[in-house]
């Protein structure tokens, strides 16, 4: 349905994802060459980058930003990661995440089990990132301010759920307060920026001709799952557990480093604790900032949508009902106005008569031995017929007359501003005119059948003292009666039409 087609477009591109079994069996040699192998350097390098990045102590390093002191980690896997995310979908990118995380952390002498757990924090991150754009759809080039808008505050989301990893990390290596501070800093501030920083720009540079590429691709894509109010809501869900998380372990990490500088009596260490408490606060306020900001433009985007489609679900309601008010006064067969809309037209046109005394006709036709018409060439045929009656009927009149299919193969014709006489010659001529003019049909077998046909017409006036339209049909009925039982094809005037005709002129005379 076209205008469902035009809803959809208001909606923007939901992501769906590369399906490897589709890219398996329907893509090109050179796309499999090109994903396939794409994918596993990348999942091989990420794993080295991993590897470097604990073993070069890439983790943690503290950073100026801008007078608050602050740890950020290196860890190039995350904007990798990002972008086979946001192309492909969730699984492409979570894999080689997965799999950096876990080497790295049986390289680091951690436990498999804890490593296995540790390892999903990363995808757990990933997986809001991609939930975000399923939920909103939001462009993923980002090439615009909006888009940006929409990136960076989702990045910190995905960060934040991203670095539970660092709380496992330190549990597991039992560190002392001091130091897991900088690690969950410096792993959610890293991801955050890594994103923002790195695969912003990754996204920008190389989406236009991969969305380009995807777009002629559709087959190779399983479409996104519907549902999207669910995942609006999941994603609400995800970021004020984000907020509250990052809020509950900053602090928390913050006052657990102040209360062992406190209990140490150690003033130096006090000191460092403190620093660290402060600019913690103060990237609190920041990170509060933008995920404000991000839940009032992202409230705007939604309702901005919402007003979008209500509008256009408005327009094309109003569109709908015109239309079937269009179809609810037309036969459906000939196009004609049908018996309720040629009443209501003969009504207003009693009413002009009855006002302004000016002279308007009715005429009622019904197909002479129509059935036969059945009987010899099917009811299509009859059909066929009466459409070409219809036709006449619509070429023969002015635009202020008023033809209608009564029904069946009755026709009624209201002439406006047409006195008897001329209500007659037109009735005449039109007489002439159908059973001058056969119907041909294209037979089934190429052949073509000609159908000749005539009608018989009951001409009356629409009387200034009709009580209702019925009673001029009535006449007209019954003049068209008296064509039918005079022989057929032929124009029958009322009686009292024809008298009052008669008589009418010598009124004045006498007077
Ligand atoms: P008369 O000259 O007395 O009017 O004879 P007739 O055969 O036309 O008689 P009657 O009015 O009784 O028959 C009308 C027939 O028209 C009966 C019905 O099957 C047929 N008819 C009514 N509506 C349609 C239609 O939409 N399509 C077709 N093909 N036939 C129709
Ligand atoms: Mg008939
Ligand atoms: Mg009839």
């Amino acid at each position: 349905m076209e205008p469902l087609q035009r809803l959809a477009d208001l909606m923007p591109e939901t992501p769906g994802s590369l399906s490897v079994r589709a890219l398996w069996r329907e893509g090109r040699a050179i796309e499999r060459r090109w994903l396939l192998g794409g994918w596993l350097a990348t999942v091989a390098a990420c794993i080295v980058l991993g590897l470097l990045t604990v073993r070069e102590g890439w983790s943690g390093i503290p950073v100026d930003l801008g007078g608050a002191a602050a740890f950020l980690t290196f860890y190039p896997p995350i904007p990798l990661c990002l972008w086979w995310t946001l192309c492909f979908g969730w699984r492409w990118g979570a894999v080689p995440a997965w799999a950096a995380t876990f080497v790295l952390a049986i390289d680091a002498g951690m436990a498999p089990a804890w490593a296995a757990v540790f390892a999903c924090a990363n995808p757990l991150g990933l997986g809001v990132l991609a939930l975000g754009y399923r939920a909103v759809g939001a462009a993923r080039g980002l090439r615009s301010l909006r888009a940006w808008l929409f990136f960076v505050p989702l990045c910190f989301v995905g960060a934040v759920f991203s670095s539970a990893g660092a709380l496992i990390w330190n549990f597991s290596q039992d560190l002392a307060a001091e130091r897991q501070l900088p690690i969950w800093q410096g792993w959610w501030l890293g991801a955050f920026l890594q994103s923002v920083l790195l695969g912003g720009p990754l996204m920008a540079l190389t989406w236009p001709r991969l969305s380009r590429w995807i777009a002629r691709r559709p087959a190779l894509f399983t479409p996104p799952p519907s549902g999207r109010r669910a995942m609006g809501l999941g994603l609400l869900f995800a970021i004020v557990l984000a907020v509250q998380g990052y809020g509950l372990v900053s602090l928390g990490l913050g006052s657990l480093q102040l209360r062992a500088a406190l209990a140490s009596g150690d003033w130096s260490r006090l000191e460092e604790a403190s620093r660290v408490m402060l600019s913690t606060a103060w990237v609190f306020f920041w990170v509060f900032t933008l995920i404000v900001l991000f839940v009032a433009q992202f409230g705007y985007q939604a309702l901005s949508r919402w007003l979008r489609s209500t509008e256009a679900l408005v327009t094309q309601l109003a569109r709908v009902n015109a239309e079937l008010e269009q179809r609810s006064r037309t036969d459906g067969l000939t196009g004609l106005a049908n018996r309720m809309a040629t009443e209501e037209g003969l009504r207003a046109l009693l009413r002009t008569v009855r006002r302004y005394r000016t002279p308007s006709a009715l005429l009622m036709l019904d197909i002479d031995h129509f059935k036969q018409v059945n009987d010899r060439h099917g009811h299509a045929a009859g059909d066929a017929v009466i459409r070409a009656l219809a036709q006449v009927l619509k070429d023969a009149s002015r635009d202020v007359d008023l033809p209608g299919r009564f029904g069946g193969e009755e026709f009624v014709i209201g002439l406006a501003h047409t006195d008897l006489a001329g209500a007659r010659r037109f009735a005449e001529r039109l007489r002439e005119r159908i059973a001058t003019t056969p119907v041909t049909l294209d037979g089934k077998d190429g052949g073509a059948a000609t159908i000749s046909y005539t009608v018989s017409i009951g001409v009356t006036l629409l009387r200034a003292d009709d009580a209702g339209v019925e009673d001029s049909l009535r006449r007209a009925d019954a003049a068209m009666y008296r064509a039918k039982q005079g022989g057929r094809n032929r124009v029958e005037l009322d009686v009292e039409d024809t008298a009052a005709a008669s008589s009418g002129p010598s009124v004045p005379d006498k007077s």
